[in-house]
């Protein structure tokens, strides 16, 4: 059943559909897509895929779904689902391995670790893990399905704002207790790695950070969750987000931050936008819309 549920999800991927009545986080096959960023070597790879009914819960929620059909009915696709991609970032220099969020992780399970594999990275090689929010699709990936940390040789560095809220969460015991000995937690806008800086976008869980990747004159912004649908929250920016915690406060980071990409023309990694999700903002008649890097 697994197996024939994995190949229907690969032809679906390729051919832009989904399955009929299937909805909820599903199997996606590996995939690690390559480049540069100055002196770095940066890798999209991919976990699942997370297919969301259009029933007014996540996606517009203030409008309701018959506002969303008719959005996504203008620019030709199905009215009745929006498929989002479940994607992680490893930005490898001479010296360090560091992985930003960890997919679905054993419940899927995510793809994650294949497409590691096909970076050519081991687990226990990764030096650092960044974690954007404590989100399931984000953390997911720290523990093995029997409950041990599944990248025992990195430091796990989460915004301290959203390592209080994790830790109060009770079914997520098994994964903040398997992983507290190696936590190192930050203010949002510290520095977090060589390269690397958090940036704090309020709204979407307490701590969420994005993280801004520098070398050689050379950058990239992974934004975290500030958009998850490539088109929905690119046109409808203040439309409410069902996932996020604050829905005032990351309707108003949304707009801020794509504002910002747009005039500064910065690339762009977003882990929920069409894999290797990799490309910029772009502004277009008081809205906004992905131009993805080719
Ligand atoms: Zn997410």
């Amino acid at each position: 059943m697994k197996a024939l549920k994995i190949l229907t999800i690969i032809a679906s991927l390729a051919s832009g559909d989904v399955l009929a009545g299937e909805t909820g986080p599903m199997p996606a096959p590996p995939a690690a897509h390559s480049f540069t960023v100055g002196a770095l070597r940066v890798t999209a790879l991919r976990d699942s895929v997370n297919v969301v009914a259009n029933d007014g819960s996540v996606f517009g929620k203030d409008v309701g779904s018959n506002a969303v059909a008719a959005l996504l009915r203008g620019v030709g696709l199905r009215t009745d689902r929006i498929l989002l991609s479940v994607d992680a970032l490893l930005v490898r220099s001479d010296t360090t391995v560091v992985l930003i969020d960890t997919g679905l992780g054993p419940a899927i399970p995510g793809s994650l670790g294949a497409s590691l594999a096909e970076a050519g990275v081991k687990p226990e090689d990764i030096s650092t893990v960044l974690i954007t929010h404590v989100h399931g699709d984000h953390i997911g990936g720290l523990i093995t399905a029997d409950g041990n940390s599944v990248f025992r040789n990195a430091e796990i560095k989460i915004a301290n704002p959203d390592w209080i809220w994790l830790q109060k969460q009770p079914e997520m015991k098994q994964l903040s207790s398997a992983i507290s000995h190696q936590v190192k937690v930050f203010d949002p806008g510290e520095d977090v790695a060589a390269g690397i800086t958090s940036v704090p976008i309020a709204g979407h869980t307490p701590g969420h950070v994005g993280y801004m990747i520098t070398s050689k004159g050379e950058s990239l912004l992974d934004i975290g969750d500030t958009a998850h649908s490539s088109i929905i929250s690119l046109i409808e920016p203040e439309w409410t987000m069902g996932y996020d915690n604050d829905a005032e406060g990351g309707k108003s980071s949304r707009r801020r931050i794509l504002n910002e990409l747009s005039q500064s023309r910065q690339l762009v990694f977003a882990p929920h936008f069409p894999f290797p999700g990799v490309g910029w903002i772009e502004r277009e008649n008081g809205h906004f819309k992905w131009l993805p890097k080719r």
